[in-house]
């Protein structure tokens, strides 16, 4: 992507669940190099927003542009071979497998569903491979002293960069983030920012839905803040934090 044309393009994307309009009309863009953040309060869309990005859910309306092309309507497996690795709002591990095998399995699925028929068709030399990608990660986000702890056994926080090592498996240019920093203790929520710079650092941008607006605050370089389904307002944090509508849609008023 060119600085004309941002990684990823979200374009008045909507998603109806019966009668409810759960995104509405909902347009933002991330730049490469970028850590973006999707902030609003619980309902706004903000999880539903990143299922209509990886292709978990599909549009009722608008679309969505990845590296200069139409990522909408596309199967979930599709979206991540092109470049979007994603966490889940609830901690999606296996708890009683090691991390590495936590991280190999995720990459291996690439989107799949069907962990066991996943690993029974794995040959020698498809594991090998697997095996040394999952370590190569583990390592950079900085957990190779717990390859072979159960994952169940990790800190919550050390848990939540273990599902990062798993999304970045699959080689992402953007990693969507689903409230990272949730239930993490201060100390962990520091531990998380720093990998997030590190990551941005080296290439991956990210998009992540955040609570805790001092960490959002810090570590974001532009905020979208949804309320019922539909953007109102974005910008650089500082913008954001003197924003009216925004303190409004926090105080409830
Ligand atoms: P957020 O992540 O901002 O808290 P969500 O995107 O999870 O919000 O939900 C937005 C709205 O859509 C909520 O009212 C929620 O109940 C509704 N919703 C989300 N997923 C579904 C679904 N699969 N079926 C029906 N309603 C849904
Ligand atoms: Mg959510």
């Amino acid at each position: 992507p060119t600085a004309a044309e941002p990684l990823l393009v979200v374009d008045r994307i909507s998603k109806t669940f019966g009668g409810l309009v759960a995104v509405n009309e909902v347009s933002f863009t991330v730049k490469a190099g970028e850590i973006v953040g999707l902030i609003g309060p619980n309902g706004a869309g903000k999880s539903t927003t990143f299922n209509l990005v990886s292709g978990v859910l599909q549009p009722s309306s608008g679309t969505v542009m990845f590296h200069g092309e139409r990522i909408d309507g596309r199967p979930a497996r599709a979206i991540v071979r092109r470049g979007i690795g994603r966490t889940f709002q609830h901690v999606k591990l296996l708890p009683g497998m090691s991390v590495l095998e936590n991280v190999a399995i995720g990459t291996h699925l690439r989107g799949h569903s069907g962990v066991w028929r996943s690993i029974v068709r794995l040959n020698g030399a498809d594991e090998t491979r697997l095996l040394a990608e999952a370590a190569r990660q583990i390592e950079r986000v900085g957990l190779e002293k717990h390859l072979h702890d159960e994952a169940g056994s990790l800190a919550l926080g050390q848990q939540r960069i273990l599902e990062i090592a798993r999304a970045l498996c699959v080689d992402p240019t953007l990693l969507l983030l689903d409230e990272p920093a949730a239930g993490l203790r201060y100390q962990e929520k520091q531990a998380l920012a720093v990998l997030l710079r590190k990551l941005r650092s080296e290439g991956t941008s990210i998009l992540l839905v955040e609570h805790d607006m001092d960490f959002v605050m810090n570590l974001t370089d532009h905020l979208v803040v949804m309320e019922f389904g539909t953007k109102i307002a974005e910008g650089k944090p500082a913008e954001i934090q003197a924003n009216p509508a925004v303190l409004d849609a926090y105080l409830g008023g």
